[in-house]
């Protein structure tokens, strides 16, 4: 039987059926690493309880990962929706993090900025995101509480995934949008067999027919030790004109004569703290 994905927690997964009744899912083998989003080929082990078999083929996979191990975030998804918020504050190097696995992988992203009706600390969060802007990221304006159907028409016709420093509004989102969310979570937290589960697992949402959600669990740090120097050159998708362009084939852009970058850095073509992110980030990478 072939099935999706639609809740992830640890290594418990429920999936949905083609008739839409969901199943109760453990891996067959203990590496295998499901996301919430996968399509599966299952075999039920009892009335109320499956095998996951294999993982189909992936369009796409977001993940994060430390020195440890990967979190696969979600599978399949082309759009993620990266929430931030006027307050509580918000880091802007998680949300360069968050843009970097997406363009790696080719999914695309929209920046939305909660709670806009917190007009005196607005300002200043668009001060935060005029770095994106500049780099022609999308950026939605809204406020979840009475205005989340703005971001609905940027969910049409996409699998979309939410991500977010908790305390952005994610919940309040999927809740407006999702009218049926609460009681679906509840429907997948007793497929799960535990009420624990409520708030920390990932889950897949139907919008409409073509439309799909993924809420995720709110993140605090975003590692991208899974992408190698070239990968996280590529994905700041403003250094893109000077890669291969220095003099030297393996420079760091640190301090190498006729460095590209360095000199797109000099001229202001390049922003000073997306660079030092970038720095930040190769200092914590494999080599590669
Ligand atoms: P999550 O952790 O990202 O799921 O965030 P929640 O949806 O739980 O929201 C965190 C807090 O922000 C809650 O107290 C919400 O009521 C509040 N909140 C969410 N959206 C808005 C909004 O548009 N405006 C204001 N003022 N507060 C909001
Ligand atoms: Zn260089």
């Amino acid at each position: 039987m072939e099935g999706r994905v639609v809740a992830a927690h640890g290594r418990q997964y429920v999936v949905q059926l083609a008739d839409g009744t969901l199943l109760p899912c453990f891996p067959r083998s203990k590496k295998s690493e499901v996301a919430c989003g996968d399509r599966v080929d299952i075999q039920r082990t009892s009335d109320d309880q499956g095998v996951i078999e294999a993982i189909q083929p992936r369009t796409s996979l977001l993940y994060r990962s430390n020195e440890i191990r990967q979190k696969l975030i979600a599978a399949n998804v082309d759009q993620v929706v990266f929430v931030v918020a006027t307050e509580p504050g918000f880091s802007d190097e998680l949300v360069t993090r968050a843009l970097l696995a997406a363009e790696s992988e080719e999914i695309e992203p929209l920046i939305v900025l909660n709670k806009c009706d917190l007009t005196d600390k607005l300002p200043a969060a668009r001060g935060q995101l005029a770095v994106f802007a500049g780099l022609g990221y999308r950026i939605l304006e809204l406020s979840a509480r009475d205005h989340a159907e703005d971001l609905r028409p940027y969910l049409q016709g996409h699998t979309s995934v939410l991500v977010g420093q908790s305390g952005m509004g994610k919940s309040t989102l999927v809740n407006a949008l999702v009218p049926e969310a609460r009681a679906a979570t509840r429907e997948i937290s007793a497929a799960l067999d535990s009420g624990k589960h409520t708030t920390t697992h990932a889950a897949l949402y139907h919008l409409d027919a073509e439309s799909q959600l993924i809420d995720s669990p709110g993140l605090q740090e975003f590692g991208l030790g899974h992408l190698d120097r070239q990968e996280i050159e590529l994905a700041f998708r403003e250094f893109r004109p000077y890669l291969g362009q220095c003099r030297f084939r393996d420079c760091r852009h640190d301090r190498e004569p006729d460095c590209a970058l360095l000199a797109a850095l000099e001229a202001g073509t390049i922003d000073s703290r997306r660079f030092a992110i970038y720095h930040r980030i190769m200092g914590t990478q494999r080599a590669g």
